[in-house]
């Protein structure tokens, strides 16, 4: 395949900015600088070219950590679109190939059946032991063809019984991957609505109590707004770190949003929960958040979180929603704590709103 003229230009003038880019920031002109600034010159990814503008406004630089987690961030997630095209063409490849081998093998006995047919007939009319040799021979002949095609046969699907293993692989590795934040290598949104459907589903059938967290850094904003969006990206992966260490079992984490968490706990009751719930507030609020690039300490992160229990009526958004209402009660009773429905600040939140 050949590039038309046009593609050819463009492809090079990207090419260039890129090289120049690398240059004038004395990069090292290594791959992944080489792709960041790729895609930079393409203008294709807005929010690697909104960071890399930002930091630059804010630092005049870019550091290696810099680029490591805007490489991390905002490239990594692309290659899977493009692995599941790779996989894609290579299981469509590979059924090619087998239906092309089967229409083989079917042809082969089409064509055995018609000789073995036809020496059936002159059997019946032979009469010396010339011509009956001269069957049996060939019978033979096209019963050892049939052979090898067959063996043939057997030592490609073998292979290909290989090869559609690696490919499950790959796929499932892909389908993993299209279920994490690449950020905070949590669950992804998707992967939240999947799992907590199921957990809903179970938790009604077997009668067990269900809970549910919904996380929210606290004044996340002015992080972004005095520090820059990498450190806002730094804050993320320390909050998806404290979950990770507080939480276990079959408890499910994911970031569900911009800067939001949720937690699944199936088989815990509200109390439980609440407990937990405030672990992770306390395992966020004891880390000192420090600025990757200089070691400068930025101080400490906040979280409010809202919790609520399954109910009868409940489904996926309704339960959401309470816990949601409870997590905006926290915010407006002053952040960094938690709030359940059973809470005076939740019921007065209530009666506000309704007044
Ligand atoms: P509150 O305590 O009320 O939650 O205040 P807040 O500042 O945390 O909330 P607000 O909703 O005003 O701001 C959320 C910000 O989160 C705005 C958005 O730019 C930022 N954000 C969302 N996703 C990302 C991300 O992936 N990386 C970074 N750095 N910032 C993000
Ligand atoms: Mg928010
Ligand atoms: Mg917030």
């Amino acid at each position: 395949m050949t590039a038309s003229l046009d593609d050819l230009e463009r492809t090079l003038a990207f090419a260039e900015i890129a090289l120049g880019q690398i240059r004038s920031l004395r990069h090292r002109a290594v791959p992944r600088n080489y792709e960041i600034w790729y895609v930079y010159a393409t203008g294709y990814n807005p929010a690697l070219n909104r960071v890399i503008n930002e930091t630059l406004a804010r630092n005049g630089r870019l550091n290696d950590d810099d680029l490591d987690q805007i490489h991390d961030s905002y490239l990594s997630q692309t290659r899977v679109t493009d692995r599941i095209d790779q996989v894609g063409a290579r299981v469509i490849g590979e059924i090619d190939d087998v239906m092309t081998l089967i229409n083989d093998a079917i042809n082969i006995t089409v064509d055995f059946n018609a000789s073995l047919a036809g020496a059936g007939k002159q059997l019946a009319g032979v009469h010396n032991p010339s011509a009956l040799k001269t069957i049996v021979e060939n019978l033979i002949k096209t019963t050892r063809e049939v052979h090898d095609t067959n063996k043939a046969l057997e030592a490609r699907l073998l292979f290909s019984r290989s090869e559609v293993s690696v490919l499950q692989q790959s796929l499932e590795a892909i389908r993993a991957e299209s279920l994490t934040d690449p950020l905070t290598a949590l669950g992804n949104r998707k992967y939240f609505d999947r799992a907590l459907g199921t957990a809903i589903e179970s938790a009604h059938k077997r009668g067990e109590p269900l809970s549910l967290m919904m996380l929210d850094i606290d004044h996340f904003k002015s992080f972004n707004d005095n520090y820059g969006h990498l450190t806002g990206d730094q804050v993320l992966r320390l909050v998806g770190m404290s979950l990770k260490q507080t939480i276990k079992g079959q408890d499910i984490t994911a970031r569900y949003g911009g800067e939001e968490f949720a937690v699944v706990l199936p088989n815990t009751p509200l109390r439980q929960a609440l407990t937990v719930a405030d672990h992770i507030r306390r395992a966020v609020m004891s880390k000192e958040l420090k600025k990757k690039s200089t070691g400068e300490i930025l101080g400490r992160v906040t979280i409010s979180v809202g919790v609520a229990m399954l109910t009868h009526s409940d489904d996926m958004d309704s339960l959401i929603g309470r816990a949601d209402a409870c997590l905006y009660a926290a915010k407006r009773n002053g952040r960094n704590r938690v709030i359940c429905e059973v809470d005076p600040e939740y019921q007065s939140e209530i009666t506000f709103q309704v007044a």
